[in-house]
């Protein structure tokens, strides 16, 4: 078995590329976590099966294969596909949140994809910054991820409306109190990411299949197979359910509380004449008016893309009865909403036209934590989901987090529980 890395449990855990520190995950992540690559001469005993090549399962399959098992991943339309969660084209970055553990997570997340890149052979990570407005002098968001980055060492700036104007005069601040700045953050290429953790998990040694999973046979507390749409029976030691939307289908009655919730991504053509409105002149950004009628975000010029704004509109977004039927279409007055967020902060663009739309999906819980369990009456499912919006980012180090769950290195966290979901 090739050593590529060993990862100790002190290991200073790096966010910024400039080198500041926090040693935070050491309490989440245990020292075997990712230290060794696959060599299917030397298999643990146990064959794993992870359904879902998304964000959480392409990266948790990753890390099973790289403790030493035989794994499996399958996605009924393939890694990244264009109907999933993560089959957009980019995907912010961004550390602070009010849970200790979402703020680690990040940090961790940023890790992983700087040490796989190389072995990617591609760059996925962008770190250009984030800017957030700020209605208001504190969040309460704030007021608690501020403290976490200090003690992590980490910069994080408050930048008054005058400076801000002066560093990014693209952006109008009226109506702000002031500007975030986190100069880590900033975005991940999420459909061309999630390829290449799939191509890096069979470059490694791993088996995908292409294929949709029809069901799975639970007795006697213990799932022992899977049947796929082609009729084959898959046999595992334990089976990963990290299927997105679909499992409010899968498992409807662990999912009874669960929302999938329509988001748009809107592309508006970048300036000719201008190139303020490229990630290299300005961070990524996001707007949330927390008392406002809705909350939006994007990265500038991806991949020459375009810009790209992130709406979750305010009105009639629940989709979870049928998320997999109707037609992704983005209406007038979301439109409009673009329309308007243009006007407001980046006035420069008015007029632009827009050049691309689309429909994604968030899975939401009630309480907007993730879902990372073993099912109630199978003792090898697991179920990972209730991604709330804000999964993609953390996918490496979350997929991290459930290869040591499913592999009983360190207990389930409280946060992702079942429990909390049933009832
Ligand atoms: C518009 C938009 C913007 C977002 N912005 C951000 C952001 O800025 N930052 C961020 O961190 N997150 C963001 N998110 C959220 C992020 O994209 C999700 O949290 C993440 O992609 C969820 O990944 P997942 O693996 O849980 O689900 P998915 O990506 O949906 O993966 C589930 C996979 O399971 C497969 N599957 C399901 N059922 C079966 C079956 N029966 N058999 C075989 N395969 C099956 C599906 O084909 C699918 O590929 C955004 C989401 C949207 C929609």
């Amino acid at each position: 078995m090739t050593e590529q890395k060993k990862i100790n449990r002190r290991q200073v855990i790096k966010y910024s590329l400039g080198g500041a520190a926090l040693t935070a995950l050491a309490e989440l992540v245990p020292e075997t976590a990712v230290s060794k690559t696959s060599d299917k001469r030397n298999l643990k005993t146990g064959k794993i099966v992870v359904v879902g090549a998304g964000a959480f399962g392409g990266w948790t399959a990753l890390h099973l294969l790289r403790k030493g098992y035989d794994v499996t991943l399958i996605d009924q339309f393939g890694p990244g596909n264009n109907q999933s969660s993560s089959g957009g084209e980019t995907r912010l970055i961004r550390a602070f949140y009010d849970k200790q553990i979402y703020f680690d997570l990040t940090c961790r997340a940023v890790e992983l994809w700087k040490e796989n890149e190389p072995r990617m052979g591609q760059k996925v990570l962008f770190q250009n910054g984030l800017i957030l407005f700020n209605y208001k002098q504190n969040t309460p968001e704030l007021d608690v991820a501020w403290p976490m980055y200090k003690k992590a060492g980490l910069p994080i700036e408050k930048i008054s409306l005058a400076d801000a104007a002066k560093r990014w005069p693209q952006v109008r601040t009226e109506g702000l109190d002031h500007i975030m700045y986190d100069p880590n953050a900033g975005y991940l290429e999420a459909r061309k990411g999630c390829i290449a953790v799939a191509d890096l998990f069979i470059k490694e040694g791993g088996s995908f299949l292409q294929q949709k999973v029809q069901k799975e046979s639970i007795a006697n507390g213990k799932v022992n197979s899977i049947t796929l749409a082609d009729g084959k029976v898959l046999e595992a030691e334990s089976f990963v359910f990290a299927c997105g939307p679909w499992l409010t289908r899968l498992f409807p009655a662990l999912t009874k509380k669960l929302k999938v919730t329509r988001a748009l991504e809107i592309f508006v053509a970048s300036p000719s004449d201008q190139s303020d409105f490229m990630e290299n002149k300005l961070p990524t950004w996001m707007d949330r008016d927390l008392d406002g009628p809705f909350r939006a975000f994007g990265v500038p010029g991806s991949a020459f893309r375009g810009f790209k704004i992130g709406i979750t509109p305010p009105m009639d977004n629940n989709v979870t009865d049928r998320f997999d039927t109707y037609d992704r279409l983005v209406r007038p007055e979301e439109l409009m909403l673009v329309q308007k967020l243009v006007a407001s902060r980046f006035p420069k663009l008015v007029g632009q036209p827009v050049i691309e739309q689309r429909v994604c999906q968030y899975t939401m819980t009630p309480d907007t934590d993730f879902i990372l369990d073993q099912h109630p009456e199978a003792s090898n499912l697991w179920v990972m989901g209730g991604d709330s919006g804000h999964g993609y980012k953390l996918g490496a180090s979350f997929g991290e987090m459930a290869a040591s769950t499913v592999l009983k290195e360190i207990k389930v966290n409280e946060l992702f529980a079942l429990k909390r979901l049933l009832g």
